[in-house]
């Protein structure tokens, strides 16, 4: 094996890792943004509204909630966040879509 691609396998390995371990939100493979790069006010409703990236709850989650907007790749925007979501994510404001 050549250095070259000793290194290329090394980065495409540890990628993944280095990009979940910076607490970036990840949904269904995609980066929808990262956290840390939020302005402090979306960062505070966020914990106003005990966000969570991935909900425990798998009835209840962004893409079922009537305040989220899809984009693409299990991304979108909340109303109540007034930001970037994920469909996989939930917050106490959950309010599900109307049938
Ligand atoms: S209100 Fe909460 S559950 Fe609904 S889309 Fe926004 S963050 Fe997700």
């Amino acid at each position: 094996m050549t250095q070259d691609r000793r290194h290329f396998l090394q980065i495409a390995l540890t990628a993944p890792i280095i990009a979940l371990a910076s607490g970036r939100a990840l949904a269904q493979g995609a980066v929808c943004y990262d956290p840390e790069d939020l302005p402090l006010p979306q960062q505070n409703v966020r914990k106003s509204v005990q966000f969570q990236e991935v909900s425990n709850i798998p009835a209840k989650r962004c893409e079922l909630c009537a305040f989220f907007t899809p984009s693409q790749g299990g991304c979108g925007s909340c109303q109540i966040l007034n930001g970037p979501t994920t469909a996989r994510s939930l917050c106490s404001s959950f309010a599900a879509k109307a049938k």
